[in-house]
């Protein structure tokens, strides 16, 4: 009789993976080059080094290398909160009445409690190797500052954050987790950038974006000595990091003879879930299995099901690098839903040419189904979902679901990347019945659309 698959499957330290996974060097179609907005051409190394790292851009543009070593010194961080936990989700299974065997790579067990350190940890590295005093970024639900603080902190690196000022004002409790860490926290749209007040002054009493915060943040680097951007999605360098997420549950599978037959997450700017699959695409590009890939984001932000593939800005502010990818357009303004985290107006460029390739499929889905399977599953499986990662959950349920009906018993696969304690604004939402589902119709996205920049 085959071995019970155990709750939970735990990798010892030494099988923690000694090299990322850059799915890149596996695809025939490579994703777009970012390009300069002055002249259109591919930016090169040296025009990104006044914004970022030398190390990670040289990760940003590599192409061609299917392994790149993780350094001894972030290995040594990794080790205190990592190899994460591969669960089965056994009582999900029992609760639902599926025939499927559920399993989700819990991303949640550190203070930041999402994914997001583990490319945070990666980039600090390489900013202090460079020598650097410190680095700026944005953050939206705070995940991504929480966590940059924390990599910053310990390679005792100076963190300045802006951070979305309407997240700033509802999530206080964010903001000194970061702070406690040693993190500036500005509310931004600020006055401390030039580009900041040019946004105020256009659109008085704003609660800021994603996109106003990343203009203020490589403003802030650019201007100040010694300090470069980082950027905690979207970018393939981030998506390679988030390789360990993938690497990780692939060797736990393969322990127990496991093959997933449908793999899912969600989909912000695509760091978590191209992390999660890379490896698994990287077989089924090489032709050695083959897998059925979902990305789920919110009705609220399609940028995949709803989006266009073309180059936009990234920023609001329009100082980035243009990038190809599916977008809703660097002005689309998402309603105010509860998974910031996933209100990115585009997509990481590896997801978006894999979808274009037709290689991963999307899906997106109404907020309150999403609370629903929040609840659902933190009832059975005890962990308090983020709101991000219960879009994932919300499609592993319909998925197991589908199964009940056909009596197929597939193996699912889901990232479940943070937990949601800092989002009970969100919950409390849910739990009152006055939670919205507001879905952009199509002239607002075609408005928005418009607007991006033609080549
Ligand atoms: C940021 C975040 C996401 C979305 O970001 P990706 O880059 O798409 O992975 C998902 N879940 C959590 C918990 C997050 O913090």
């Amino acid at each position: 009789m085959a071995e019970k698959i155990p709750y939970k499957i735990y990798l010892s330290e030494n099988e923690l993976p000694t090299a990322w996974y850059n799915v890149r060097a596996d695809m025939k179609n490579k994703p777009a080059p970012l390009l300069n907005p002055a002249t259109g051409k591919p930016m090169t190394f040296e025009e990104l080094r006044p914004v970022f790292c030398d190390e990670l851009i040289k990760q940003e543009l590599n192409d061609t290398d299917a392994y790149i070593a993780i350094p001894d010194g972030i290995r040594e961080f990794y080790k205190m909160y990592r190899p994460a936990p591969l669960v089965r989700a056994y009582c999900l299974e029992k609760k639902l009445g599926t025939p499927a065997k559920i399993y989700y790579k819990f991303e949640g067990n550190n203070t930041s409690g999402s994914h997001k350190l583990n490319s945070a940890i990666a980039q600090a590295y390489y900013a202090k190797q460079q020598g650097l005093k410190g680095v700026t970024t944005e953050t939206g639900a705070g995940q991504w500052g929480t966590a940059l603080s924390m990599a910053c902190s310990y390679f005792d690196l100076d963190c300045q954050v802006y951070m979305v000022k309407v997240s700033y004002e509802q999530k206080p409790f964010r903001r000194e987790v970061m702070r406690t860490y040693g993190a500036a926290v500005t509310p931004s749209p600020s006055e401390t950038t030039e580009v900041g007040r040019k946004i105020l002054a256009a659109h008085p009493g704003t609660g800021g974006s994603l996109g106003c915060a990343i203009s203020e943040a490589v403003e802030a680097a650019t201007k100040q000595e010694g300090y470069r951007y980082v950027l905690g999605s979207v970018l393939n360098q981030v998506l390679l990091h988030q390789t360990v997420i993938g690497l990780e549950t692939m060797t736990a599978m393969d322990k127990y003879g496991i093959k997933p037959d449908v793999i899912i997450g969600c989909a912000g700017g695509g760091s978590n879930l191209g992390g999660l699959i890379s490896p698994f695409m990287g077989r089924k590009l090489r032709g050695e299995a083959d897998y059925q890939f979902i990305a789920v984001e919110p009705a609220s932000c399609p940028s995949l099901t709803r989006g266009s593939y073309v180059y936009d800005f990234c920023d609001t502010g329009h100082v980035c690098p243009l990038a190809k990818m599916y977008t809703l357009g660097s002005e689309f303004m998402p309603s105010p839903n509860h998974a910031g985290g996933l209100r990115y107006h585009g997509m990481s460029s590896i997801l978006s040419q894999l979808y274009d390739d037709k290689l991963i499929e999307a899906r997106s889905v109404e907020q309150t189904s999403v609370f629903a399977a929040a609840q659902e599953f933190a009832r059975v499986e005890g962990i308090l979902p983020a709101p991000e990662s219960s879009h994932a959950i919300r499609v592993a349920i319909d998925e197991a679901l589908k199964c009940k009906e056909t009596g197929e018993e597939k193996t699912i696969l889901f990232g479940l990347t943070g937990t949601g304690y800092f989002d009970m604004y969100a919950y409390k939402a849910f739990n009152d019945g006055s939670m919205s589902d507001y879905i952009p119709t199509d002239a607002e996205i075609a408005e928005s659309l418009a607007k991006t920049p033609k080549l």
